[in-house]
Formats: structure tokens, sequence, C-alpha cells
């Protein structure tokens, strides 16, 4: 193994087969990054389809390389959540975003997505209170989104830890929706405030009628259960504009804005002024 230099962490290198070597690898690299807190939190913004405000950002890590540069979460965020670096990693997400967002206009919110397993390793209620208490964001600004893979484990102390959030002020949103196996269930057992419609039914708007009935479906569904309904993966304006005239509440995706640095929101908080 070599030492890194500063002191706090080196990489281990052993002799193992190719794909245990990498894993290793990564590992070490990954204790690296958190000790060198070599993340970045990056923000993009989720529009009120209505009004085309911004009403929230969401907060989606990126790893800064020391040799490979940005690293997008999808290449070591399921790898982190083998281990408990992914509360390490998320831990730091939901205090850089807060302290982000406590900085922006009043009626913008920050949603930060939580693991299954980073809720479950950690405290996940005194972790919030602490972190909001400490960078001075009001609860009523924060959104967790959270999966239904972490309903299907463990279920009542989940739910009384996001009844508790709730009860806080925080507002808990259903992520990638449609894609796991039986959404209906956690709809029924817990009142989310947002479901997040998943971007692949998003992109089939135009070309899949099946994926529109199920968009339909969602949007009116999410309107009786008096949660909000956000369609991720918006991509141009024929996708905006049959999601805004079926009345989906929210858009969110490249045809509005990529993420980006927290200092480069400028111009996408003025429109959380609203237009
Ligand atoms: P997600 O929560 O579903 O986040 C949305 C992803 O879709 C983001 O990818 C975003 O950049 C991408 N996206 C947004 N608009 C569009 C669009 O119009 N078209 C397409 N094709 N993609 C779009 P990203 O940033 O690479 O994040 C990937 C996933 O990594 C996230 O999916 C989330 O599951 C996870 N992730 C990101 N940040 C965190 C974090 O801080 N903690 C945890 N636990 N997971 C995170
Ligand atoms: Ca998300
Ligand atoms: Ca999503
Ligand atoms: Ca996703």
């Amino acid at each position: 193994s070599k030492n890194a230099g500063r002191g706090v962490c080196s990489v281990f290198e052993p002799a193992l087969d190719q794909a245990a070597r990498d894993r290793a690898i990564l590992d070490s690299e990954l204790r690296c990054a958190v000790a060198r807190r070599e993340f970045v939190v990056h923000y993009q913004p989720i529009v009120d389809l209505r009004s085309g405000a911004v009403r929230t950002m969401e907060a989606l890590v990126r790893w800064r390389h020391p040799t490979r540069g940005l690293v997008p979460p999808g290449e070591f965020i399921p790898f982190a959540e083998q281990s408990l670096l992914i509360s390490q990693i998320g831990e730091f997400v939901l205090e850089q975003a807060c302290a982000d967002a406590a900085a922006w206009p009043r009626d913008v919110k920050v949603a930060v997505n939580v693991s299954p397993l980073q809720f479950r390793q950690s405290n996940m209620f005194a972790t919030v209170a602490r972190i909001l208490e400490r960078t001075g964001l009001a609860p009523g600004r924060l959104e967790i989104e959270i999966t239904e893979s972490l309903l299907m484990e463990r279920a009542e102390a989940t739910l009384a830890t996001l009844q508790a959030l709730r009860a806080l002020g925080v507002s808990i949103s259903l992520d990638d929706f449609g894609t796991g196996f039986s959404s209906l269930t956690y709809l029924r057992s817990f009142p989310f405030d947002k479901i997040k419609i998943d971007r692949a039914f998003t992109q089939a708007i135009g070309a899949d009628p099946a994926s529109h009935a199920i968009i339909d479906t969602i949007v009116a569904l999410g309107s009786r259960l008096g949660m909000r309904v956000t369609a991720e993966g918006v991509e141009n304006a024929t996708q905006m504009r049959y999601l805004a005239d079926i009345g989906c509440n929210e858009g969110q995706g490249y045809y509005f804005s990529h993420g980006r640095p927290a200092d480069e929101l400028d111009e996408l908080l003025d429109a959380g002024k609203g237009r």
C-alpha cells in the first residue's frame, strides 16, 4: 500500500483477483474521499408547471476525483451502499444542501436523496434535526426523497421515523415512482407529500400510449390522495406541455436545466420569485 501523503488515509492495493481488487481500491478511494471531503453537491431545479417558478432544488452529489474528474453518483453511490460509507456521504450531502439552501430565497426548498441503507444505519430523525439546527434552515424548506425499497423492510420503524420528520415540518417525497414492485401499497401506508414519476414514463410521452395512460393515472391518483406530483426527466416542450395539460404539478429535467454547482444558481433562484 502507498501512503496518500496527507496523513488521513492511504490507498490500499491488495493482491486479489481483478474484480475484488477493483472493489477494494474503490472502497479505499471512497474512504479517502470522505476524509478529504472530495464530494460536491449540484442542484437541479424543480419547476412549477403552471407558473414556471422554481420551487425546489434537488441536491445531486458528485465526486471530485483527484484524477478522474467529476464522477457521477451512479458510479459510486451503489457501491457506497454496500458499506457504511453511504451514511457518511449522505450526511455530508444533507449538511451541505441545508447550508446552501439557507442562503436561498425563503420560498425555495431543497430536496435531498436519502438511501434506504443510510436511513436504517443512522438515527435519521436525530441527524436531520441536528443538521437543521446547525445550518439554521427552517424544517419546512427541506424535502427528503426516498424510494419505496425503504418501506419494504422494517416498515414500522421506518414509518415512525417518517412521521416524526413530518411532524418536525420536513416533507417526504416518493422518488422513482412506478419503477418498483408494489407502489400502491406504499401510497396507502404513508401520506407522502409528493410523488416523483420516474423519467422512463416522461420520456415515452409522444411515443408510447401506455406510458400516457400510466402518467395520467399517477397524476389523477396524486391529486385524489392530496399529494403533489413531479415528473422527472422532462427533456422537451412536448413533454412539458403534455404534463402541464393533464395537471401535473411540477417538472424536472434538462428542458429546464441540468444540475449546476451552488455558485451558478443565481438565474434559477431569481425564477423562484415567480414569473
Ligand atoms: P434521481 O434521484 O432519480 O435523480 C435524478 C437523476 O436524473 C439525476 O442524475 C439527474 O441529473 C438526472 N436527470 C435530471 N433530468 C434529466 C433529464 O431530463 N434527462 C435525463 N436523462 N436525466 C435527467 P444523477 O445526478 O446522475 O443522479 C443519479 C442518481 O444517483 C439519483 O437519481 C439518485 O438516485 C442518486 N443520487 C444522487 N445524489 C445522491 C445523494 O446525495 N444521495 C443518494 N443516496 N443518492 C443520490
Ligand atoms: Ca431523487
Ligand atoms: Ca428519481
Ligand atoms: Ca432514479
